[in-house]
């Protein structure tokens, strides 16, 4: 009998090849969550999220956190006036206090922990083992609610939370985005349903981070025509 799971699915690379990994592995992903706490993206996440599910055919439950959204004050919030930051190709790595402040720019407080800690009360529900995620090591580096130390963490935390005790994890957690990229291909992931972009449309807007990161996957695929129609812009170095 295959193992289930749920998956916490925002419609962006990581999450979604996570997935497909997954039910590549044999895991029966009875559900997905998407969240919408204000993030300026949420519309546009929660209609790709949507088309991702159907696809995939998972039962998909929108969760909305309007409280989340009124207590976060940086510019990922839909509420703040604050402009989102650019970040340059060239600027992901080679620059680490540009990726930091970036960071500190969209930090909402304590998201991954409170989202993953509902759907531990949805696995708790259901009898789900498994909690997905898309973390993996490229955003573990600048994210520390990101790596699998955090992972571990909330795993240890939910067996004294939950009956069900589910294992928290990322089928992309080791890989980085241009090795994530690679297994969207391998997999055909439908690359036109995804939403990365921390604005909020009707297209990627090819200059914040998340934008920034998954061109310079596509350009290390050499596969960029496969989503350039998708970006108002094209990334900058
Ligand atoms: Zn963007």
């Amino acid at each position: 009998m295959s193992i289930s799971a749920l998956v916490l699915l925002s419609a962006g690379l990581d999450s979604t090849v996570g997935l497909a990994l997954a039910q590549e592995a044999g895991v029966s992903i009875r559900r997905a969550l998407c969240f919408d706490y204000g993030q300026k993206a949420a519309k546009m996440e929660k209609k790709r999220a949507t088309a991702l599910a159907e696809y995939y055919q998972i039962p998909l439950q929108i969760i909305d956190l309007p409280w989340l959204g009124d207590i976060t004050h940086t510019a990922l919030s839909a509420h703040s006036a604050a402009e989102l930051p650019d970040v340059g190709l060239e600027e992901l790595d080679s620059v680490a206090s540009v990726t930091l402040a970036s960071a500190h720019r969209v930090w909402v407080p304590n998201r991954n922990g409170l989202l993953i800690n509902i759907a531990g009360a949805f696995a708790d529900s259901a009898g789900d083992p498994l909690i997905l995620t898309g973390f993996n090591a490229e955003e573990a580096a600048t994210f520390p609610d990101n790596t699998p130390q955090f992972s571990q963490a909330i795993t240890q935390s939910l067996a004294f939370s939950t009956e069900v005790q589910p294992l928290v994890k990322s089928y992309v957690q080791a890989l980085n985005k241009i090795e994530i990229f690679q297994e969207a291909l391998r997999l055909n992931v439908p690359l036109p349903l995804l939403w990365s972009c921390y604005r909020q449309g009707p297209k990627h807007c090819g200059h914040c981070e998340s934008c920034s990161r998954l061109w310079r996957a596509a350009v290390a695929n050499g596969q960029t025509a496969l989503i350039e129609a998708h970006f108002e812009e094209i990334p900058h170095a």
